[in-house]
């Protein structure tokens, strides 16, 4: 997958400002920054987004090179779920040409209604096979995969539409009940089932890290990935190895625990009205 507008050697168009407040953890403190802590103020105008969109990739780029990597291993997929169309028009004039939702609907009226950008739909959410063929029909990629009920599901869809799709295998990492995700030592089963859904390309693994600012619990949760990621590449069938892991609050532990593509929504977009009771339900949202 590549990175077309969001290449990290596009010159950011103001210094970042706003956002650098927000960022007063240095990385290798033993407290993460939570997500709320690391939300942008709202971006509504270009002006906003392009100063947002460089802040998180000077972040990006500082943690690359803090971990001895090159940051155009790194791809920055924008979370735009719950942000209106009007302001998603506004952060593709600044260069977003990637979007990721979580709920199937509001992913295909948003592709429909912005169909005129061309932009990249990934799909980061849950989903129910009954949900499969509109899935087929507009995402780009798929990042949560985690039944072989919904990948026979989406294969046939995609057949019938003569598509192929980009595909990652969600696994709960953290433990946590309210996670969606394989377990961990399912994965290695799971992925050499994938191989007869012939239009699913698989291309890594997805994530979410525990929800806490405890900044080891979040690095365990990144080393097993990558552990997992490891062997499969040893076995062939992870595609070629990516690991989407690292949201606003997290992603700088991320990159150093070794991601390639961090999902980051509240960090370039504003602070999401509320936290994601899809996720975070109840007691556990900070
Ligand atoms: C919302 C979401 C993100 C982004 O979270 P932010 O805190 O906004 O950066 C990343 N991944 C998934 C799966 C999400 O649902």
């Amino acid at each position: 997958m590549t990175d077309q507008s969001l290449s990290p050697t596009r010159p950011p168009a103001t210094p970042p400002a706003t956002a650098q407040s927000t960022t007063t953890q240095p990385p290798n403190t033993t407290v993460a920054p939570t997500a709320s802590a690391s939300a942008a103020k709202t971006a509504t105008a270009v002006d906003d987004f392009r100063r947002n969109l460089a802040s998180v990739r000077a972040r990006i780029t500082a943690a690359a090179h803090a971990a001895g990597r090159d940051p155009a291993e790194i791809r920055l997929l924008p979370v735009s779920k719950t942000v209106p169309e009007d302001r998603l028009r506004a952060a593709h004039s600044a260069g977003i040409t990637q979007m990721a939702e979580n709920k199937v609907q509001e992913a295909k009226r948003k592709a429909a209604n912005l169909a005129d950008l061309g932009i990249h739909w990934a799909l980061i959410g849950h989903l129910q096979t009954n949900k499969a063929k509109d899935v087929a029909a507009f995402a780009d990629e798929f990042q949560a995969l985690d039944s072989l009920r919904v990948a026979e599901a989406l294969d046939r869809r995609l057949q019938a539409v003569g598509r192929s799709l980009d595909v990652y295998v969600q696994v709960n990492s953290s433990g946590e009940a309210s996670k969606f995700g394989l377990e961990p030592d399912a994965v290695a089963g799971f992925l050499a089932a994938l191989p007869v859904y012939s239009s699913l390309r698989v291309r890594g693994l997805m994530t979410l890290a525990a929800h806490t600012d405890d900044a080891a619990r979040i690095r365990e949760c990144f080393r097993l990935m990558r552990s997992l990621r490891d062997a499969g590449l040893q076995a062939g069938t992870v595609g070629d190895g990516q690991l989407s892991m690292g949201m606003s609050g997290d992603f700088e532990l991320a990159i150093a625990g070794g991601s390639t593509c961090v999902r980051v929504g509240q960090a370039i977009f504003g602070a999401r009205p509320a936290p994601d009771p899809r996720y975070w339900p109840d007691n556990s949202a900070q």
